[in-house]
């Protein structure tokens, strides 16, 4: 995270001035390549409902947040790529000839791949010197890699005078991902960085990438907290519960033929054939299709203004990720329970791929400065450690800031 002059503490409250971020990173800019620079950001995002479900064709309910990561760029005569991120303090050179090859396991990667895979659609990328400043923190589940990609891929795109429908951006950016950062992710998080909505969260089919827009109320503030820990078996567990998924639609397969994923299996189903599958199996599967439907009721009821009733299905996912798809942790599963004592709390549950990271919390405007008070007081006495809070709204997907800023 940069420390810029607009920003108030490690992590601003609510809307920070983006003029003055803006702002401050063209200045930043021209003081390291001396010249002026477009200027592009792409949100975070948080999911607030339907976990594990995108690798099993399902739906999830993102929502993008106003914590953006921010490229400003400039093009170059020749063919290299600099690029410099604030946030490493490190400055990569980049030969837009040789982008190809496996992951380096650095954090460059995402800036090759995205120019990479512009470049294989048969695009032609220009030189350019480029600046990254993020306000969303990394690696905590809040999608800084897809924000990365897609703010990278809108300043490469300008600076080269090319363009790209937004679903198109999306697939890229997906791919950069696979491909040059080594991650199996899905794809909702390049699509809720381009398709992001001020006025709410996405419903996403994961299969045919159909999309729902859900208003949320003006009152409400989406509260993320920090756990602040991460445990080692993350990304080991994650590949066990994919491999898991896929061994449980190999059962079911053999009696019911139709399916291709479990986003095709009712919990009828799974009962009838409960009997056929290892019981670890059977959670996992349960866990997902159950956290479908979670997904489908979460989305009547925002429709109806039933916030009571989305809040419930936040606490039933929680309990279903840490007791049938055993993700979640103490820590997590200790940030759920405060907030559920915590008034003004509509609901709690962890987000993200689990193992530590953070919890997304429904909270009534009013009721956030005794919310973060409280969560951040117990949670440092049972830990000893001081949870970050970040209370955000829903915000516009990935945007130009405005033409030649500088
Ligand atoms: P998440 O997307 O949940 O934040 P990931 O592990 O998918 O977590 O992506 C985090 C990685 O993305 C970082 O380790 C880094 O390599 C890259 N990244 C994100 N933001 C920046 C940035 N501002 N500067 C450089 N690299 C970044
Ligand atoms: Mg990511």
């Amino acid at each position: 995270m940069t420390t810029g002059r607009c920003e108030t503490s490690v992590m601003p409250i609510l809307a920070p001035n983006l003029d003055c971020i803006a702002n401050s990173l063209a200045e930043r800019f021209h003081k390291l390549y001396g010249t002026s620079a477009r200027i592009f950001l792409a949100p975070g995002r948080v999911n607030l409902i339907g976990e594990h479900t995108d690798y099993n064709d399902g739906f999830v309910m993102p929502t993008a947040i106003n914590f953006y990561t921010w490229v400003a760029v400039a093009e170059r005569p020749d063919r290299i790529l600099n690029v410099y991120s604030e946030h490493f303090g490190e400055m990569v050179q980049l030969y837009v000839a040789a982008l190809g090859g496996p992951p380096r396991k650095h954090w460059s990667d995402y800036v090759r791949g995205v120019a990479a895979v512009l470049q294989a659609t048969g695009r032609t990328v220009s030189g350019a010197n480029l600046m990254i400043s993020s306000q969303v923190p990394l690696g905590v589940g809040l999608s800084s890699s897809a924000s990365l990609e897609v703010s990278t891929a809108l300043a490469l795109l300008a600076i080269s005078d090319l363009e790209s429908p937004p679903l198109e951006l999306v697939k890229i950016c997906h791919q950069a991902e696979h491909e040059c950062a080594g991650t199996r992710c899905g794809i909702m998080d390049q699509f809720i960085a381009v398709f992001g909505r001020a006025d709410g969260a996405l419903m996403l089919d994961c299969r045919s990438l159909a999309e729902q827009i859900l208003a949320l109320p003006h009152d409400i503030r989406i509260v993320i907290c920090n756990s602040m820990v991460r445990h080692e078996l993350a990304a080991g567990e994650y590949n066990r519960r994919r491999a898991d998924c896929e061994a449980g639609v190999e059962v079911l397969r053999q009696h019911l033929s139709n399916i291709r994923a479990l986003r095709d299996v009712t919990l009828a189903d799974l009962q009838g054939y409960k009997h056929l599958l290892p019981q670890q199996i059977w959670q996992r599967c349960h866990h997902v299709v159950s956290e479908n439907q979670r997904v489908l009721d979460a989305a009547e009821a925002l429709r109806s203004g039933n916030l009571p009733g989305f809040g419930r299905l936040m606490y039933e996912s929680h309990a279903s990720l840490r007791d049938d798809y055993e993700v979640s942790c103490a820590e997590l599963d200790l940030l759920v329970k405060l907030a559920s004592t915590c008034e003004g709390v509509w609901g709690a549950r962890m987000t993200g791929a689990g193992f530590g990271g953070c919890t997304v919390n429904l909270v009534r405007s009013e009721a956030v400065d005794s919310f973060r008070s409280r969560v951040t007081e117990s949670y440092q006495k049972a830990t000893g450690t001081t949870p970050e809070v970040y209370v955000c709204a829903a915000a516009p997907g990935a945007r130009a800031w405005q033409p030649f800023v500088g």
